[in-house]
Parts: C-alpha cells; structure tokens; sequence
C-alpha cells in the first residue's frame, strides 16, 4: 500500500516524499480513509506509529478541500505536554509546507505574547497544551467558534495529568458540529466516558494491541542494588555503544542527582523536567538531538512526545510503577520500526511493578547482569538467576550486531542491536 492510493492531494503527497516516508503506518492506513470520511475516531495506537500524520494529513486535506476566506482556527489539536505541543506543531508545518495553512502552538512556561501576535497574524490550525489555551481564551485572544476539526492527542495523559475539567471547558467552547478525533495509549473506562460525552459514533482503530511495547524494542530486566545503581548506569555508559540514551527517573530531583554524577564521570548529560524553565527544557532537548550530549535523563512527564530519531537506548533508571508509563517509556525508542534497546534497572522492591508489567505484557523480559560489575553483597542473591549476557560487539553473534539485516533511524549515528536470542530464566522474586 502507498499514500498514493489513501486520497491526499498531490502537495499533501510532495510533503510525505520529502519528509522520506515511502509506506503508511498501520495507523496510518486504517485512519486516513476513515477521517477522509468525515467521521469521529478514537485511534489506540502504541506511541511511535505515526500518529501525527495519521491525522494531520487527512485533516489538511479535508481543510485544502473547503477553504475559508482569511484566517481563522479551524483546526485544534490538544495535547498534554509543551514538548509534545511542540512536536505536533513541528510536523504539521512539515506535513503543510506546500499549502497556504498557518499553525500555531500556545502552551505555558514561556511569554504568552508571541503567541498572541501569532494568533493575531491570523492561524488556520492550533496546537496547544489545556492550560494555556484556556488562560488566552479568557483574555479574548483565541476564538474557537470556527473549529471543525478537534483532535485530543495523548488523551489518557491528558486525564491523568487532571486535565478533563480544562478539556470540557475548551470543547464546550467549539462547535457541537465538529469532527472529532482521540488518541489514546489504552482505552480505559475514563477515556470511554469522555469519547461517549465529546464524539459521534466514533469508527474506533486500534493498532497493535492495547498499549503492548513496540515489537521492534528489546527489552531487558538488570537487577541491582538500589546503592549500585548510579555505578552501573555509569558502567553500562563507558560503552561508546550506547550512542542516545534516554535515562528515566521517577522524580525531578533524582533526574538532577543522576545528571550531576554523570557529569561527574564526564560522560556529558542534560535533564529534562517540568521544575525546569521552558528554555532550558528545550536546550537540553537540543543538545540530545544534535547529539552535544549522549544522555538524557528524563521525568515521565517531561519525556511525553519527546520524538527524536535515532534513540539507541532507553533506561528506567528507576522501574515505572504504572506498566502505561513502561509502555511510553520505552517506546522512545524504536519509533517508527526502528531498532532500540530498552532496559531497566530493577530492585528488590520493584518485583510487584515487574510482575504487573509481565502480566499485561503478556510474557517474561529477560533477566540479565553485566560481566565484570560489583554489584555487591547486598545484590548478589537477587541477580544469581539473571544471565550474563551485557556481551561486547565482538562477543555479539553476528546476526545480532549493527548492520546485520535491520536498519535504524537516525542516519548517521552507530546502532548498537539486541544482544543474543532472549533466553528464558527462573524469576528472580
Ligand atoms: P508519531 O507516532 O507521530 O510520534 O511518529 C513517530 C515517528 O515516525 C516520527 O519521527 C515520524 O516522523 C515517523 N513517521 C511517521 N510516519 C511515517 C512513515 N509513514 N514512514 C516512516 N516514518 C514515519
């Protein structure tokens, strides 16, 4: 299947070319023709499979095929985080270079003023955050009476986060008559109650299961004392092979803590959470991008839509306690088909999140240790079932080494693939 064949006009199509995709998604090819349709959609997709476009191209297109005289937001997209704010607002422009379309993002942590002198310069499309929306809604900057397409993106975060008061506050205020879209990791009972309030007889897709991790990412359990954990982040980090790494921790504090120590071993490192300004949040963003740093340590929150090609790893530094949050987590990596690694730290206390997170899994991620590490006294006992398997490349079988037959985003950097077929081990709780 090719976009060709989806019904997007030909500047739509120039746009996917350049941008380099050759096929749909999955969710691309189940959403298109629907919203082409006109009709409300609820789309459960694990994150990383091409959402965005899977809605901004067919909502440009409907946009590019009745057009309004002037400028006027027909378009919002709601979205729980500033970075993914940013994101969407980024591949929309990408996706509308070639048509006569003006986006604009609004979100909180920066000065409302050059996002009102956006407004004022006239917008077709809004990306926003709740919060900031509604706060420039009460000034009188921002005018919904023309949207007809609203997409709530990240909605289970956006509820988890306490949005939903701000959420019924903004669609209240946007036509009844509207096409309507929601993403959403899972399709919990809240996310059922508020698709039953706020869509019409939604078409619902859903891709690859509900919120199962990317088949593309492998996964790996590290036991470890909670006392040893800085050493072997440490330790795991002397190796050049892991080239993008995405290090989370559960709160701001210890995702300062850990970048300090990092830094501290010169193994140079930015953190990204919400105590942080927005200028810096989006410098150290950089910084990973254009590869200044090899290391990010990321809160949950902070790393919602954070979209950077090419991430070879991921680790829970501190296990997830919510087996969704594991989910997103991980699927920072081996976005979009790519490759990626993802490993998490585990203590002794973690073992009832491990097993929630296997049950919803559906089966076991492999234990492992790394050869050559102290793991001390305290830990030994909870690692001896774990295999000793953080093997170098060249102990790598040559299937699983860089190169071998699977390709990564990210072009230019170095891959680092999955060690060894996964083996099954005795549990260690
Ligand atoms: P998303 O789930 O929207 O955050 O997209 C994840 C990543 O996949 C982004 O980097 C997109 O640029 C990329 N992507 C989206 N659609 C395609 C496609 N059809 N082919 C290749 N990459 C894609």
């Amino acid at each position: 299947m090719s976009f060709q064949t989806l019904g997007l006009g030909p500047k739509l199509l120039q746009a996917v070319s350049e941008l380099g995709y050759s096929t749909p998604t999955p969710i691309q090819l189940a959403a298109i023709p629907q919203v082409l349709e006109k009709r409300d959609l609820i789309g459960i997709a694990q994150t990383g499979t091409g959402k965005t476009a899977a809605f901004a191209l067919p909502l440009l297109e409907l946009m590019t095929q009745h057009p309004l005289q002037g400028a006027r937001p027909r378009l919002l997209i709601l979205a729980p985080t500033r970075e993914l704010a940013l994101q969407i607002d980024e591949s929309v422009r990408t996706l509308s270079k070639h048509l006569r379309l003006r986006c604009v993002a609004i979100f909180g942590g920066v000065g409302e003023r050059p996002q009102i002198d956006g407004l004022r310069r006239g917008a077709d499309i809004i990306v926003a955050t709740p919060g900031r929306l509604i706060d420039l809604m009460g000034s009188g900057h921002v005018n919904l009476r023309h949207i007809s397409y609203l997409v709530l993106d990240e909605a289970d975060r956006m509820l988890d986060m306490g949005f939903l008061p701000q959420i019924r506050r903004i669609v209240g205020s946007v036509p009844k008559q509207r096409q309507t879209l929601l993403f959403s990791a899972t399709l919990s009972k809240e996310i059922e109650k508020v698709t039953a309030e706020m869509l019409v007889n939604p078409k619902i897709i859903e891709i690859g299961g509900r919120a199962n991790p990317a088949d593309t990412v492998a996964q790996f359990l590290y036991p470890v004392s909670k006392a040893r954990k800085v050493e072997l982040l440490i330790h795991m980090l002397r190796d050049q092979k892991l080239d993008s790494v995405l290090v989370f921790s559960r709160t701001k504090h210890g995702a300062d803590k850990i970048a300090r120590k990092l830094d501290a071993a010169r193994i140079p490192t930015a953190a990204l959470h919400s105590n942080r300004s927005q200028s810096q949040r989006i410098r150290a963003l950089d910084a990973f991008k254009d590869g200044q740093v090899r290391v990010l340590v990321a809160t949950d929150i902070a790393a919602r839509g954070i979209d950077v090609q090419g991430i070879s790893h991921v680790i829970n530094f501190d296990f997830p306690m919510n087996p969704e949050d594991y989910v997103h987590r991980i699927g920072r990596t081996g976005r979009a088909n790519a490759i990626g690694d993802a490993i998490s730290f585990v203590t002794i206390e973690d073992g009832p999140y491990v097993h929630d997170l296997e049950k919803m899994i559906g089966k076991k991620i492999e234990r492992r240790n790394v050869e050559g590490f102290n793991y001390g006294e305290e830990a030994r006992s909870a690692t001896s079932h774990a295999s000793p398997a953080h093997t170098s490349r060249s102990q790598r079988p040559a299937a699983a080494r860089p190169g071998a037959g699977r390709a990564r985003a990210g072009a230019g950097r170095a891959g680092a693939g999955r060690s060894g077929a996964p083996r099954r081990r005795e549990r260690t709780w």
